[in-house]
């Protein structure tokens, strides 16, 4: 018996080892991980033709008894040829050809009934099927389930080297012999939306009988994983309605003072953001909000009002950035605009520990001694990275968290800031990733949110242009003009697709390569043949650190005109300088990716450009793109592609952990709306979920698997 969490090696057993290091790749290594790879969509291969309705060119499945096979060498071409004369039950005849299988003689036997699936081609003048798929259909006299033939027949993701038969092959005897799975969703609640249970929906979703059943299985799949993040959001959320946090007050009068510092106003989806943030915080639980807006929409200064509204409320506010040069820049940020403020704004990094008493006081200060002052509660705003969350770090009175970037701590990190205390402090994560609203309320549901849509006054809008492949010369003339005048570009390269077949998947390692050769293709050409005289430089992600540093050094220093560079152009570098963006191969990106390339340019005083290439002449390329031109900020965009592309593409299932199902699911209003109603059921008749001790345990695996936040 076949248990889910065996490992494929054992499962497998006669299975040849370079297939099995071809699962790997796929990250399947258990039975679990292989049976919960779904196919994509499933052939009809359920009506039997007979042989007086073949049609040359067609598709057919077709049911024959084999009569005579014989094979034979054409000498010097390597080809062998075995033909099996098969009749139909009607007595028809037809010859079924095969090359270079001769071991099919062994299987294909005088007398033996089998299933052929494959084209109708020609053969010496008449009818055949070529190489088709074929399968016995009994065995030793009984008959037997087929896998390939004759039904619905699953079509996998492919790698090369796993075909969709292939995985067939090894998927239904393990299916045959699965242990009995545990039930987590109480039966109650499949019963009432007539969804089958986990045994019958996995034995639907591979090897359907008709396509109804492998629609209940899908979205029984589905169901199971959005049942989960809402019981995860809802559970969340009351979990922080029993906690106690410090009510942070604030009055309208400090406000206006705070307000007065500012060079500029803030926007009105600052205001309204930075209100609905005041309002959580008088409140005597903590809050937990996602603060969301474009690059450049002025989070930073909403949150760190909020920060200074705490200190001046006698509390400390902590302000995390995942990175260095981030953590910097806030601290920057801060003590620039807040410079009349004396409360103390500490920076804590791996390198860097300073505090900073307004009026230009500045101290650089032993990291020892800092920490002792955090402690003491002497800093009111400590801005830092992970350095924060180290062991030796307490706060006197840490009334609220920032969390510039979200995504990228883990919910263990941000536990780990409220160890000490048994207030919880209020929660603010900030986030640039344009996720389209109704994604963001079911995946990060556990939060409240607070949006800012629109851009300060002022900047100038950046010009997009999608520029048809007979000007190319022309845009590079602009460019180099452009860059007389000493400004600079990027040029953004996709990586050359490998294969034509869509339901192919690469290993990251594989796409990581494609795209280097592409970028060295083009960085060839433009420093050779289109910019000779201009000083170009290169970008991509087998480079070593330093060699990026370098790179991108020279051209923010402006010793470097052009750089050629993969998707992966640093997140937070800032060229105010650089005013135009190319964008080769566009159609090959998200609307969202593309959005975050062209937040790049357009950081500075001078007018930017965004130019756009493509090959595809599709309509569907055309409005994308048309759309990117007319999108009035990330959101908008967001929620566009998510129509038109799906949510994989913002949410890459290996980012989020979440499988390609309930992405998908994502966008089901129904059956978000079902799971939600369901998991409040679940949650009115048992709070903790006692009742449910399956889907209890389940949830908090699922919790671990998970990581949105
Ligand atoms: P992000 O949302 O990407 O974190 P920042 O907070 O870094 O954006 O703000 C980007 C720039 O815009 C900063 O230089 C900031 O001072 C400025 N800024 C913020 N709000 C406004 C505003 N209302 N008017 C003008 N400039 C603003
Ligand atoms: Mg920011």
């Amino acid at each position: 018996m076949t248990h889910l969490r065996d490992p494929i090696d054992n499962v497998l057993s006669g299975v040849g080892k370079r297939f099995l290091g071809q699962l790997k790749k796929l990250d399947i290594k258990t039975a679990k991980d292989l049976l919960w790879h779904f196919p994509t969509r499933y052939d009809d291969r359920s009506e039997f033709l007979k042989v007086s309705e073949l049609k040359k060119g067609g598709e057919a499945t077709l049911r024959g008894t084999v009569q005579k096979t014989t094979t034979r060498r054409i000498p010097y071409r390597h080809l062998v040829i075995t033909e099996v004369s098969v009749v139909d039950e009607e007595g028809s005849p037809l010859t079924v050809t095969f090359f270079n299988q001769p071991y099919i003689e062994n299987t294909l036997k005088e007398g033996r009934v089998a299933n052929f699936s494959g084209k109708v081609g020609t053969y010496k003048g008449k009818l055949t099927l070529q190489s088709p798929i074929y399968e016995l259909t009994e065995i030793r006299g009984r008959e037997k389930e087929t896998q390939h033939t004759g039904r619905l027949v699953p079509i996998y993701k492919e790698t090369k080297g796993i075909t969709s038969r292939g995985l067939r092959f090894i998927i239904k005897p393990i299916l045959e012999n699965l242990e009995v799975l545990p039930e987590y969703i109480p039966q109650e609640t499949l019963k009432s939306l007539n969804l089958p249970d986990v045994n019958e929906a996995l034995q639907n979703i591979h090897f359907p009988k008709k396509e109804a059943d492998a629609l209940r299985a899908i979205k029984s799949f589905s169901f199971r994983d959005l049942l989960l993040l809402q019981l995860r959001n809802l559970q969340e959320r009351a979990k922080l309605q029993k906690l106690e946090a410090y009510p942070i007050a604030y009055d309208q009068k400090e406000l206006k003072k705070l307000f007065s510092f500012l060079p500029f106003e803030l926007t009105a989806s600052q205001k309204k953001s930075l209100d609905e943030i005041l309002n959580d915080l008088e409140r005597h639980h903590p809050m937990n909000r996602l603060l969301q807006g474009d690059v450049g929409s002025g989070k930073t200064i909403v949150a760190g009002i909020a920060a200074l509204v705490a200190v001046n409320d006698k509390h400390q506010a902590a302000f995390m950035a995942p990175t260095e040069i981030l953590a910097c820049q806030h601290y920057k940020t801060l003590t620039k605009f807040f410079e009349e403020y004396d409360g103390g704004i500490a920076l804590l990094t791996g390198k860097e520990s300073k505090v900073f008493y307004g009026e230009n006081l500045e101290a650089e200060l032993k990291k020892s001694e800092l920490i002792k002052k955090i402690a003491s509660g002497d800093i009111g705003i400590t801005v830092g990275t992970h350095a924060l969350i180290q062991k030796q770090i307490t706060f006197k009175k840490l009334g609220l968290v920032v969390i510039d970037e979200q995504h990228r701590f883990g919910v263990r990190q941000r536990a780990e800031i409220t160890k000490t205390t048994s207030i919880t402090p209020h929660f603010l994560s900030m986030s640039a990733t344009p996720i389209p609203r109704t994604l963001t309320m079911t995946i990060f549901g556990n939060l409240d949110l607070s949006l800012i849509d629109e851009l300060p006054k002022g900047r100038k809008p950046i010009i997009t242009k999608l520029v048809d492949p007979t000007n190319r010369d022309k845009a590079y003339q602009f460019i180099k003009e452009r860059i007389k005048s000493d400004r600079q570009a990027f040029v953004i390269c996709p990586r050359i697709e490998e294969s034509e077949n869509k339901d192919q998947v690469f290993t990251s390692k594989q796409k990581a390569a494609w795209e280097v050769r592409a970028v060295k293709v083009e960085y060839e050409k433009l420093s050779k043949e289109v910019f000779p005289d201009l000083k170009v430089s290169m970008l991509h992600g087998k480079m070593k650190i330093a060699e990026k540093t370098a790179v991108m050094k020279a051209f923010v220093e402006g010793k470097c005109d052009i750089v050629v560079s993969t998707s992966v152009v640093e997140v937070g570098v800032d060229v105010p300088n650089a005013t135009i963006m190319l964008i080769e191969g566009a159609d090959r990106f998200g609307l969202a990716q593309l959005y975050q390339f062209r937040g790049r340019v357009g950081r500075g005083e001078h007018q930017s450009y965004c130019l756009l290439f493509t090959d595809s002449k599709t309509e569907n390329t055309k409005a994308r793109l048309e759309s990117l031109i007319q999108a009035k900020n990330g959101f908008e965009l967001a929620e566009m592609d998510l129509h038109l592309r799906g949510p994989g593409e913002f949410l890459g299932d290996t980012q989020t952990g979440t499988p390609d199902l309930t992405l998908k699911a994502l966008q089901n209003p129904e059956l978000l709306k079902t799971a939600k109603e369901k998991a409040e059921e679940l949650l009115q008749n048992s709070p903790t979920l006692e009742a449910y001790p399956l889907l209890s345990k389940r949830l908090n695996q699922f919790r671990e698997e998970v990581h949105l936040e």
